[in-house]
């Protein structure tokens, strides 16, 4: 790339989408496939959903799931089981209608979620109550025949993501399996990707199609809208009873099992990029980032060897503690290679000249904010853990302000649609539980419900429904959402 085809011209506070558009392709992590709707995951995005999904992963193994595969094509027949999900997904589903010249004799669906294909074999693996729980997981796509617009990782018709389902004895035990896989995607999203999220449960118009209750993780960009960010529901006894997951409990009573399914998609990405990144490019958390620290060795002909050497033997130092790595290219100048690593989020740069060299120190430049500090070139690698440190509190504080500060209290159609106008973000009112209310909103303004608490029981934080009037039964969190 030309240092002008390098430098991001969108601007993320006035012009988001296409900002976005443009670090997510300038930054080398997609680029859009023939078809609409589709992406190319190049090799720096690829390598930031491994390492997510390494995070995941490992704490799944740590909490009982095992990995599987199952087919991408669901029989028509399987899909229309359970009512609900061929109602729900049916205009978003993909179908397969030949093999070669043959129509097939029974329509195949590409999986939109596979809970119609993994549940009849939990099915047939459950037997008696020492065969619960059961989990599995897979790592896999699915494709949603998306009709809204369609943006790079937040919303594509084909989408990485891990899908887990699990199968328990009681309705509480599958309760807490819900709650345990949340939780995980909200350790994700705070320790990793360093965002603070929401927690809460959908309504019940916006639930997974047959589910008992869909719980959410949301997060808040800071162009005041709400991703959801992760899902995991609690799907009840509907999946068990129509796909027949019985299990004989202790005293030989034949029981049903209550089921789980839980997803996190490569929407996190989208969340990660729109969040922390800037008019300069990617910033990404240390976790995440494929190369965490760059030497740059900046020379002038009479301090080349010198320079070169002290720059070598740092990067070689630090590689065997981070993911480092030296840009000592003759062909490139120094400004040249700071607005790339930039662009790419690299999230610690480390310079090094003849003053460095001299003075046995290193010159650590931070990528959210240009800090810059100097640090004795012993104990560097300290030093430097340090300062990746710093850049994830630095990350986390950001992300977290946005959050504190966009989320307000509102009452009455003109004042919610006001504040959401004026400020964006989440507002909280009274809601009866009508969905004719929250058409009223989204109808005006595209801001929907994206969140009740989690806790069925607590007290509404108004007497009445914020639009109707009408006695409120719960608290609604609207906002406007990728
Ligand atoms: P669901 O199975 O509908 O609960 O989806 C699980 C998660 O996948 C959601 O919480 C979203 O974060 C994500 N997701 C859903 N649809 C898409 C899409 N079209 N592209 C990317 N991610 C998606």
């Amino acid at each position: 790339m030309s240092e002008q085809e390098l430098g991001i011209t969108e601007s993320k506070a006035h012009n988001p989408g296409e900002w976005y558009a443009e670090v997510v392709q300038k930054a080398g992590l997609a680029d859009y496939a023939p078809m609409g709707g589709f992406i190319v995951t190049r090799p720096r995005g690829y390598a930031i959903w491994e390492r997510l999904k390494e995070h995941l992963d490992g704490w799944f193994k740590q909490t009982g799931v095992q990995n599987a595969y199952f087919p991408m094509f669901i029989p028509e027949s399987y899909l229309e089981r359970e009512k609900d999900i061929v109602e729900g997904f049916d205009p978003e589903v993909a179908w397969v209608t030949h093999g070669g010249h043959e129509e097939l004799e029974e329509r195949l669906a590409v999986r939109p979620t596979s809970e119609s294909i993994i549940t009849p074999f939990i099915a047939e693996w459950v037997r008696s109550y020492r065969d619960l729980p059961l989990r599995v997981n897979q790592w896999c796509s699915v494709v949603r025949w998306e009709a809204t617009e369609t943006k790079p990782f937040f919303r594509t018709k084909e989408f990485l993501w891990q899908e887990g389902h699990t199968a328990h004895a009681t309705h509480e035990d599958a309760w807490e399996e819900t709650m345990t896989r949340l939780h995980q995607y909200e350790r994700l999203y705070e320790e990793v990707m360093a965002i603070p999220g929401m927690l809460g449960r959908k309504p019940e118009h916006d639930k997974f199609p047959g589910a008992h209750t869909t719980t959410t993780i949301e997060a808040l960009m800071p162009d005041g809208k709400s991703v959801q960010a992760g899902t995991s529901h609690h799907l009840g006894t509907s999946f068990a009873e129509a796909f027949d997951i019985t299990y004989t409990d202790e005293d030989e009573n034949e029981r049903i099992a209550h089921t789980t399914s839980w997803g996190l998609s490569w929407r996190a990405l989208g969340a990660l990029i729109m969040t922390h990144s800037d008019d300069q490019g990617l910033v990404l958390p240390p976790a995440l980032a494929p190369t965490q620290v760059v030497v740059v060795p900046i020379w002038q002909a009479e301090t080349e060897e010198s320079v070169r050497e002290y720059a070598a033997d740092l990067a070689a130092e630090l590689d065997e503690e981070f993911r480092a790595e030296l840009d000592d290219r003759d062909e490139r100048n120094p400004g040249f290679k700071f607005n790339e690593h930039e662009l790419n989020g690299v999230p610690l740069r480390i310079e090094i000249g003849p003053n460095e060299v001299e003075d046995s120190e290193a010159t650590l430049v931070h990528r959210p904010d240009g800090e810059t500090e100097s640090a004795d070139r012993e104990g560097i690698v300290g030093s430097v853990d340090e300062a990746l440190e710093t850049v994830y509190a630095k990350l986390y504080a950001a992300a977290e302000e946005n959050l504190e500060e966009n989320v307000r209290e509102a009452h009455g159609r003109g004042e919610i649609l006001g504040t959401i106008g004026q400020h964006g973000g989440y507002v909280k009112t009274g809601w009866c539980g009508d969905e004719d209310c929250e058409a009223v909103i989204k109808d005006e303004i595209a801001a929907e419900i994206v969140m009740l608490p989690l806790d069925t029981e607590e007290e509404p934080i108004h007497d009445t429904c914020g639009i109707c009037g009408e006695d409120a039964t719960e608290t609604a969190y609207f906002a406007k959402s990728y």
